[in-house]
């Protein structure tokens, strides 16, 4: 039966629970299992690391069977189709049972070393620290329109999304139980990371470029990403259309009282008289425009339409094909 989370109860919480997104990931994951061997230990605390097959098409999910088979500290979730990084990471979340829980992308760019770093930030008193980019390894168009979607969800936004910080963090349990409870479909993690409150911070970290294999957020995903977080966390763009429509209300208030004033004093304004026809042109312009903005405010309005008809389907999340090591995972969709 569908249950809104993932179980996953067998002998006691682990210390921390590694939620890692994985799609077309088999060049990575020898090199990601070696780095986390290496790294976790050094924690000092007991862990499971979940890993989520996206509906990969290459030999992720074989590794990961065999990394199970090996360790069974590494447990896996397989999606019977791609379901979406943000979908992937919120369902990895369902099934963490760690006293702390953190997210991390399967390409390194994320350096395992860190989380104990921000384990230590959590003992001082916070309940979420996530990771700040002080610079990324990408191209510069990439790293513009990065910085230029922060500032903006910033300035929109209903609540407080951390500037330059993205999923990889390390939150209590607590905090990670009400995320559990959002039912949303389009999720995007690290504004209902935000939204969810508790104390939180940041810490400054530099991006590494991936290690193997090719990025797989192409600019579409990311453009889909990016409207996620806008629709998902600010009215604004509903807000537009009054904004737009006041401004051209002003604006047209202003002209009709200038053509007033030239009717009855009969001045030369743009060299004409009011007697003589200036044109169509401008009326062109007028109607080009006028069009333009309706079109515009049509397209916010579809836009959110589109997504209350997601929500209202309650269609499962995402769909479970297969799992390893996570007890109570009949439940196979969500
Ligand atoms: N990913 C996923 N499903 C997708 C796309 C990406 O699970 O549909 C995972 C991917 O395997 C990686 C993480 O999300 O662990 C981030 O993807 P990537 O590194 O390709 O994105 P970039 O860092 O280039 O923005
Ligand atoms: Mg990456």
């Amino acid at each position: 039966m569908p249950t809104s989370s993932g179980t996953n109860r067998s002998g006691p919480n682990p210390g921390l629970s590694l939620v890692i997104p994985c799609f077309n990931e088999g060049a990575m994951l020898p090199f990601l299992k070696e780095r986390l061997l290496q790294s976790l230990p050094a924690l000092k605390m007991s862990w499971e690391v979940i890993l989520v097959d996206d509906g990969s098409r290459d030999d992720t999910f074989a590794q990961l069977a065999a990394l199970h088979a090996a360790d069974p500290r590494f447990k896996v979730l397989s999606f019977s189709r791609n379901f979406g990084h943000q979908t992937a990471v919120f369902a990895g979340l369902s099934f963490a049972t760690g006293d702390f829980v953190a997210v991390m992308d399967a390409d390194l760019q994320d350096p395992p070393e860190f989380l104990g770093t921000c384990i230590a930030k959590l003992n001082e008193g916070f309940d979420v620290v996530y990771a700040v980019r002080r610079q990324r390894k990408e191209s510069f168009f990439k790293r513009v329109c990065y910085a230029t979607f922060y500032r903006l969800l910033r300035a929109i936004a209903e609540v407080e999304i951390p500037l330059d910080s993205g999923d990889f963090c390390v939150m209590r349990q607590q905090v990670v139980a009400v995320m559990r409870q959002m039912p949303e479909r389009d999720v995007f993690v690290r504004g209902l990371r935000a939204w969810s409150g508790f104390r939180q911070t940041g810490i400054e970290y530099n991006r590494a470029a991936r290690a193997a294999g090719e990025t797989k957020y192409p600019f579409r995903k990311l453009v889909r990403l990016a409207m996620d977080g806008v629709f998902a966390f600010s009215p604004f763009p509903l807000r537009l259309a009054a904004y737009i429509g006041l401004g051209i209300v002003a604006l047209s208030v202003l002209a009709a009282l200038t053509v007033l004033v030239w009717k009855i004093f009969n001045f030369q304004l743009f060299g004409h008289y009011p007697a003589e026809v200036p044109g169509w042109s401008s009326v062109v312009c007028l109607i080009l425009f006028m069009g333009g903005i309706q079109l515009l405010m049509l397209g916010v309005m579809g836009e959110f339409i589109g997504r209350i008809y997601n929500e209202v389907k309650q269609r499962p999340r995402w769909i479970i094909r297969e799992t390893c090591g996570l007890n109570g995972a009949d439940s196979k969709s969500s």
